[in-house]
């Protein structure tokens, strides 16, 4: 039923062929369906619990899925802070309630099913922290061995935690996540385990039900879909899935695809900005969001695509911009993110300010991955307890009573 394009010069291959750039060109491949034969209704869809395989006749899995019941996140409306920021329609669906506490779920949801469909026995990834916990509770739940390399020093603890609990062989390579994806791709041409990075197509199949989620959640689709960008898959995700919902005519528009980086990790802003035709690689990223250090952004082709067509945009916000919204997001909204996850959010911020964004904007605001992912970012932004003696008096002493 589907086939792998690529997104470059078109040439196509069997979906079982693996494969993760054209051989005739090196471009990109993306999971091209045979719409006219997906028989499928809206109906049909919204009798399933929302999650990833609510939407399963546009996925690639034929076989028995390996799913944790993944998705299904919540899409909160952000009135206090859009309020402040002169939104009225400001929502942010939270991906840090997906059972490994990050969007990576989805992707890998259909991406280690994908590893058993086509007969693979291990898998392996790179990661900045959260495609590495994903994959190794998939393979956990798989029963198969997952490699993962890590930029040392340059994952958040939570994420580690997860990989080495889930039982992932975890090696931290001593460069960046930039390096670390070139070796893993590298090993698994050589060593024929399956690369789940988001270069593999099927991944971003997964990922791109947030979309799906937002629009079913919301009853319409929204003006403007803002995500934080590191590699820049899900950006990608998203707005293919929702090109592919439009085919069928689901929905009627498209909303404009925003992405959000960190000042100092931008490639995609700039390219964007100065109308580039492909990103100019940074080679030393750095921001306290570990999730969107990235300077090499493998999926930049579809993203500035997924822009461009769509009228949307690109800005960057600063570490205090990123960590004053992951502190307004927690205390204003309760909702608990890491620090990539309130780059989407604080770059709404900026836009409004800077006039890029009109109020009377319906937006959802993608938040990738839970506040424990990253607990030192968080300790260190706070005060700590205040530590009593324990009695009635130094307690109200404490409290100022
Ligand atoms: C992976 C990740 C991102 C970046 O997503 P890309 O698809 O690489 O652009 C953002 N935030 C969090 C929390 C992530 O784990
Ligand atoms: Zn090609």
């Amino acid at each position: 039923m589907e086939r792998l394009v690529c997104v470059n010069c078109g040439a196509a291959y069997p979906a079982e062929q693996i494969l993760y750039n054209c051989t005739a060109c090196g471009h990109l491949l993306a999971v091209q369906y045979d719409l006219n034969k997906i028989k499928v209704t809206k109906k049909v869809w919204n009798k399933r619990p929302l999650s990833v395989w609510r939407y399963r006749e546009l996925l690639p899995v034929h076989i028995e899925p390996v799913t944790m019941q993944e998705g299904g996140t919540p899409l909160y409306h952000l009135k206090r802070l859009g309020d402040e920021i002169g939104l009225k329609e400001l929502y942010a669906k939270h991906e840090g309630m997906n059972p490994s506490g990050s969007f990576k779920d989805r992707g890998m949801t259909v991406g280690v099913s994908m590893a058993l469909q086509l007969k693979k026995r291990s898998v392996a990834c790179a990661s900045t922290g959260n495609t590495s916990a994903s994959l190794a509770m998939y393979a956990a739940k798989a029963g198969i061995p997952a490699v993962v390399l890590l930029p040392a020093g340059k994952v958040a603890l939570g994420k580690v935690a997860q990989a080495l609990m889930h039982g992932a062989c975890v090696i931290s390579i001593r460069g960046n996540f930039d390096r670390a994806l070139e070796m893993v791709h590298e090993l698994c041409l050589s060593h024929g385990l399956y690369l789940l990075n988001s270069i593999n197509p099927y991944r971003l199949e997964g990922q791109k039900t947030i979309g799906f989620e937002a629009i079913d959640q919301l009853g319409e689709v929204p003006d403007r879909f803002v995500l934080p960008v590191g590699n820049a898959g899900n950006i990608s995700a998203v707005y293919k899935g929702l090109l592919e919902l439009k085919d069928l005519g689901f929905i009627d528009s498209l909303p404009m695809m925003t992405g959000i980086q960190a000042q100092g990790s931008s490639p995609i802003v700039r390219a964007i900005r100065e109308n580039l035709p492909e990103v100019i690689p940074e080679t030393h990223p750095e921001t306290v969001a570990t999730a969107i250090r990235i300077g090499a952004p493998v999926n930049a082709e579809k993203a500035l695509i997924a822009i461009r067509k769509t009228g949307g945009c690109a800005e960057w916000v600063t570490d205090d911009e990123i960590l004053r919204m992951q502190r307004d997001l927690a205390r204003k909204e309760g909702i608990g993110v890491e620090p990539a996850s309130a780059a989407s959010v604080a770059g709404v911020r900026k836009l409004v300010e800077i006039g890029a964004i009109d109020r009377s904007e319906r937006i959802v605001c993608v938040v990738t991955g839970h506040l424990l992912k990253d607990p030192d970012t968080v300790i260190k932004q706070c005060e700590p307890p205040t530590e009593i003696d324990a009695d009635l008096p130094s307690l109200l002493s404490a409290l100022q009573l």
